[in-house]
Order: C-alpha cells, then structure tokens, then sequence
C-alpha cells in the first residue's frame, strides 16, 4: 500500500515510517527539515529508513502546493498520515501566525489535495492539549473542549473541525489521533523527558515549573505507533480517538523516576506555572480499544528506564 507521511522525519514520524517499511508498505514521506530543534537530529532520525527501496524521501513543505500537486500527480497514494506541525505548546504562545500557517493551512492544503486525488483515508496527529483545562477525568473524545489554552490547542482542534468537514463534504474516511506526550527514543529535545534527563546528566538545573503536583498522561512511542497503525488500517468514517497510556504521573514522580535511572540528583529551578500548560492530561482509552483493539501496555519506570538507556548510548555514539 503506497502511504504519504508528512512529519517523516520528525520523532514519531521516523518510528512509523521504520515500522510501516519492514510491513511491507511503500513510504512517500516528506520533511521541510526545519529549525524547531537540529535538523541533523532529523537527518539521523530517518537515516536508516532512507536505505530502503520502499522509502521515497522528499524535502519540502506542507505548505508549497505546487510540490504536493506533482507528487500526488505522479504517485497513486492510498493514505495520507499527517504528522507534521508546529508542536509545542509555550512557542505558539510567541508565534501564533506560524502555528496558524503551518498546521492549519497545511491541513487544508493535505485535506484539498486527498479530495483531488480521490484519497480514500487521512489520518491526523491531534494532540490531548485540545482538553485545555477540562475537568472530568479521564478524558473523553465527548468533552466540551471550546476553552483552548494556547495556539497549539487551537490550531489542533481547527485542523479536527476540518478533518471532520472534508468526511461530510467528499466522503474522505478521517481519523484524528489525540496524542498524549508521547516519549522514547528520539523524543523531541524541547520535551520535559528529554531536557531533563539530558540537563540532569550535565548537572544543569532544570526548570520546575509550579509546585511538581501537575499530572502526565505519558504514553510510550510504540503504543502511539500501534495505535497510529491501526488507525491507518481502517475507514472509520470521521472519528476522533485518544491515544494515551491512560496512567498520570506527577512532575515530582517524573524527575525521581529520572533521577533513580541516571543514578544523579537533580538541581531544580523553580518556576511559576507557565501560561498555556495545563494541571493534567489524562486519556480515557475505552474508545481507542474498541475501535483501534488499541491497549496500552508500558509501564512509565520501564519506559523511563528505556529512555535513558537510549539517551546514554547517544552520547556514547
Ligand atoms: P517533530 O517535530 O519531531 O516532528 C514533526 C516533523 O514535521 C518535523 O520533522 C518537522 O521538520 C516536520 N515539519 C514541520 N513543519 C513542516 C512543514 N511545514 N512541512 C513539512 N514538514 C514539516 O514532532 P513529533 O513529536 O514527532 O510530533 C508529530 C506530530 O504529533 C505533530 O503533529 C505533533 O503536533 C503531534 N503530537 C505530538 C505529541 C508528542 O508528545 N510528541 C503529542 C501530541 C501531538
């Protein structure tokens, strides 16, 4: 099955495009290969899927339509996994305009392009920040979520709206997948795991922002991937689905947990609680395993442990 990925080289993108090569599937992906961390981060990130003959990779942006429209016209795509975006939530507070253009236009430019091709599936990485600061948990796909909390949230839950649109208008079968932290190997370097274990690792403080009660749906990559790959797999008409591990761990846990697997201490930097972060995030699943047989499995001290193992052989390499 042909499979248009945007995002390829991105952390979750580089784990999907890896998992769908070796079933089997042939990847047009594309990057634009920006700035937003080390693009030689990206580079290594897709490096090894670049030796296949089922991965075609292109470097360009979601937001050149004069790009899309030669690629769909050449190549008969199936499914198109829409992954990349402007993530982070505290930059779209500073960039607004950009977050705006980039996932929203570059939805609507993806969205455009499966209804002139004919594409039967899309499938959307959403984010839990959509919640904003809802207060019945766990979270449910049926929760009024008209309160965003930041630019990030907004432009995630337009680009929702349209994915639903584009299934009523022309019949496109649109998933959209709330993601809930995602972590592990290759993590963005701008996320708390990340940061903190490498800041930990160097003796630098951290930033410890609030009194460390806030609470984390942390979800492991290879429960995203599986779920994204189920979602992939099916024409569900228009659904949105929480994928998360559906278990909480405060801040505080979080650095201990941290700290216990780098045998180090960490040096806190307390901060105030940042606009546009919320007191929790957590996914009710129930939807996802029916739909998607979806069912999380990774317990955070493993998946912790994992990270830093990985994090250690980097620095090695
Ligand atoms: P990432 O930044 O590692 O990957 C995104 C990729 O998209 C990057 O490689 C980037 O270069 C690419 N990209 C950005 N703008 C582009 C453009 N205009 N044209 C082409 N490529 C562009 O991020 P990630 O953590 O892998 O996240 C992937 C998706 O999942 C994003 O849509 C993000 O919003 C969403 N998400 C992630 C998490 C998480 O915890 N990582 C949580 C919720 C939602």
């Amino acid at each position: 099955m042909n499979i248009f990925v945007t995002g390829a080289a991105g952390f979750i993108g580089s784990h999907l495009v890896e998992n769908l090569i070796a079933r089997g599937d042939n990847i047009i992906a594309l990057d634009n290969m920006n700035n937003y961390y080390d693009p030689a981060i990206k580079r290594k990130n897709i490096a090894s899927a670049r030796r296949s003959s089922r991965l075609s990779f292109i470097e360009g942006d979601i937001l050149d339509v004069n790009l899309l429209e030669k690629i769909f016209s050449s190549t008969p795509i199936y499914v198109i996994v829409h992954l990349a975006a402007r993530a982070g939530v505290r930059p779209s507070i500073k960039e607004p305009l950009l977050y705006q253009k980039v996932n929203c236009i570059g939805t609507l430019n993806l969205l455009e392009l499966a209804r002139k091709h004919h594409i039967k599936r899309f499938v959307l990485a959403s984010s839990s920040s959509v919640y904003g600061n809802v207060k019945e948990v766990p979270f449910k796909e049926t929760a009024n979520i008209d309160r965003p909390v930041s630019p990030y949230a907004s432009t995630k839950r337009t680009c929702e709206l349209y994915c639903n649109i584009y299934h009523k208008l022309y019949g496109i079968s649109t998933t959209a997948l709330r993601f809930f932290t995602v972590y592990g190997p290759r993590q963005r370097p701008d996320m708390a795991i990340h940061k903190f274990t490498s800041l930990i690792d160097q003796g630098i403080p951290i930033p410890f922002y609030g009194d460390g009660s806030s609470r984390r749906d942390y979800t492991y990559y290879t429960d995203i991937i599986k779920g994204l790959t189920a979602a992939i797999d099916r024409d569900l008409g228009f659904e949105i689905i929480n994928l998360g591990e559906s278990q909480t761990t405060s801040l505080k846990q979080l650095v201990g947990i941290i700290e216990e697997n780098l045998n180090k201490k960490a040096i806190l930097q307390k901060l105030p609680f940042q606009p546009g972060d919320v007191e929790i995030t957590y996914a009710d699943v129930s939807k996802a395993q029916r739909l998607l047989d979806y069912n999380p499995s990774t317990d955070i001290k493993w998946g912790i442990k994992k990270f830093v193992e990985w994090h250690l052989s980097m620095k090695s390499s």
